[in-house]
């Protein structure tokens, strides 16, 4: 399908999605949806919090919600009278059950955005909520910088871009919004199918046409260790491994996925002294982090390690608890009613039995993202 073609299909889904996530949130709708669903809880998966960016692409614009909006999912857990409880909770309640059999929230963040200590944490902290971050020591150190942020800048700055693929070198018009808007969906679909040293290579070489100094760029976007002692240091706050470089593990070999995997644990837990007990896969979906990696985290000892695979959680997750399931909050679905559906987790059961394929044309989940 031609990236034309690819666009329409996703806007179509997307307003699908909109709409079915209104229906469902109208109160009545979800009352009774409440009364039947039998799930214990959820583990919610945010990236990044900021206010509205007039000038932004969409290429990343599911990863990123507004304070409000994370204002909203703390009312909404709070009016549908869920426990938000930290990922060591989690582990505990899969394993033994919850009291008085209430569900449970737990609040997670990737990659550990600079946004997160800025606008996020003002407002878990006034909501009382615990939180988790998930943190890549290479973003932090300033070393690697997430490339799906460069595509958006990059494209942003310039007029052309060239890019080298298999098929030869491509030439991408970036001189206007619309154009830019494209041509970053495409970078981002030419770098998602790359090697990992290959979306180096190209991740710099756009760096470079664009005029981008990375290492600002990355400090930037990131929190740095100064920055992840602060926030660590809040009530509620846990620290979590997000690996060393967040490349796809399943695409490394055994050797290297488990330096990943325990370096970054290593790293955190030496420059911040705290015990670093949870992990999430970078990306985290099928064919990237599998039945080898979860094996790996839990030989590592993590007590936990969350995939970016959508569902909800029931009582059995506590056989499999380095491989979880979460509920991405995505910044394509922030109005209030779209929040309330999602929080009382009608769309993934929705997901999960197939319903939605008569109602919704494809998939009920949002489109992919790659900053997981
Ligand atoms: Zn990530």
């Amino acid at each position: 399908m031609s990236y034309v073609l690819r666009r329409s299909a996703d806007n179509a889904r997307m307003a699908a999605i909109g709409l079915g996530l209104r229906i469902l949130g109208l109160p009545a709708v979800r009352r009774r949806a409440l009364e039947s669903l039998d799930h214990c809880g959820m583990i919610l998966m945010f990236h990044h919090v900021g206010p509205p960016r007039p000038d932004r692409l969409p290429v990343n614009q599911g990863l990123e919600v507004t304070p409000e909006t994370l204002d909203r999912v703390l009312c909404s857990l709070k009016a549908q009278d869920y426990d938000i409880v930290p990922m060591d909770e989690v582990a505990e309640r899969l394993a033994h059950g919850t009291p008085g059999k209430k569900r449970f929230a737990a609040l997670t963040f990737d990659d550990g955005g600079r946004d997160n200590l800025l606008h996020a944490a003002p407002v878990l902290v006034r909501h009382g909520a615990p939180f988790t971050i998930y943190v890549t020591t290479g973003f932090t150190s300033g070393l690697v910088t997430p490339w799906w942020h460069v595509i958006e800048r990059a494209t942003l700055a310039a007029t052309s871009l060239s890019i080298e693929t298999d098929a030869g070198t491509w030439i991408l018009d970036t001189s206007n919004k619309r154009k830019k808007g494209q041509s970053a969906e495409t970078l981002r679909h030419i770098l998602w199918h790359s090697s990992e040293e290959s979306r180096e290579q190209k991740t710099i070489a756009l760096a470079r046409q664009a005029g981008l100094d990375l290492r600002a760029l990355t400090h930037e976007l990131c929190m740095d260790w100064t920055e992840l002692r602060e926030i660590a240091g809040l009530p509620g706050c846990t620290i979590g491994a997000h690996t060393r470089s967040h490349p796809k593990l399943a695409h490394l070999d055994e050797a290297a996925a488990r330096r990943e995997i325990s370096e970054g644990r290593d790293i955190l837990r030496d420059r911040l002294g705290l015990k670093i007990e949870h992990f999430s896969y970078p990306y985290g979906g099928a064919g990237t982090c599998d039945e080898r990696e979860f094996a790996m985290t839990r030989a590592e000892g993590f007590a936990t390690a969350v995939t970016t695979r959508k569902n909800l959680l029931n009582p059995t997750d506590g056989n499999g608890l380095t491989n979880l399931p979460r509920v991405p909050i995505n910044g394509h679905f922030q109005q209030p009613a779209m929040i309330d559906a999602l929080i009382c987790g009608l769309p993934m059961i929705l997901t999960q039995m197939n319903i939605h394929r008569k109602h919704l044309p494809r998939k009920v989940e949002p489109i992919s993202v790659p900053g997981s």
